[in-house]
């Protein structure tokens, strides 16, 4: 029998396959993309959108810190309006506890080399002017963005002949250009 044939098979087409399955069809490989239901159907249309390095675990960070540069660079590299925004990221501390929770974070982040700060009361309050007399000062990282999320298709059906998804090909072409990979959506892979 005549099985079709590719270099790498990708689970899942959120935006961790997606991504997966951009870098390695531009590697070069050729690539099939598997999805069980609709691209970005799952998570991937449903969160908030935001590339926060901010606050996170320090296993996590070498990780944010990288993601950065490639989401400044995404929207022209895929022609795609994924409004991306960067715009920081600002956490408000409600009492001194939370403050000193944010203080004690901070040497995370100048380790990895991401920008984050604490504000005082004064500071944090003439960058969110209204806050005076509530907060106990925030945590601000600059460099953090976000996207919408909402812009992939989510619970919608891609419209013939294109995928709003962005970093997937559409369903519909069957001859996918070089750099981009094959997908196949509403079929779930499984162990035999
Ligand atoms: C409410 C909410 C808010 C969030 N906010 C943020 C945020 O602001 N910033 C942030 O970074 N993260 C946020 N997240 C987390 C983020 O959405 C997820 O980490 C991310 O979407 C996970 O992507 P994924 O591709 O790994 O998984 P998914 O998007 O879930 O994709 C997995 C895909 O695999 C498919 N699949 C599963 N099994 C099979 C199979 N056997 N065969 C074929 N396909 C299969 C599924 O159908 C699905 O489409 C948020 C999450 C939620 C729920």
């Amino acid at each position: 029998m005549n099985r079709p044939r590719a270099d790498i098979v990708i689970m899942g087409g959120g935006i961790t396959g997606c991504a997966a399955a951009h870098a390695c069809a531009g590697a070069g490989m050729d690539t099939v993309l598997v999805e069980k239901g609709r691209i970005a159907g799952e998570q991937s249309s449903r969160n908030l959108g935001f590339a926060r390095q901010q606050g996170r675990d320090p296993f996590e960070l070498p990780l944010m810190r990288a993601c950065i540069p490639l989401w400044q660079g995404l929207e022209p590299e895929l022609g795609a309006d994924l409004g991306w925004r960067q715009r920081g990221n600002t956490a408000l501390a409600g009492s001194e506890t939370t403050l000193a929770r944010f203080a004690a974070w901070l040497p995370e982040a100048e380790a990895a080399g991401i920008d984050s700060r604490v504000l005082s009361v004064t500071k944090a309050a003439a960058l969110l002017p209204g806050f005076e007399g509530r907060i106990h000062g925030a945590l601000y990282t600059p460099s953090d963005g976000s996207g919408r999320a909402r812009l992939c298709p989510g619970r919608r059906r891609c419209p013939p002949g294109r995928c709003r998804a962005g970093t997937a090909p559409s369903p519909e072409r069957t001859d996918p250009p070089d750099e981009a990979a094959r997908l196949r959506q509403g079929v779930p892979l499984r162990a035999r």
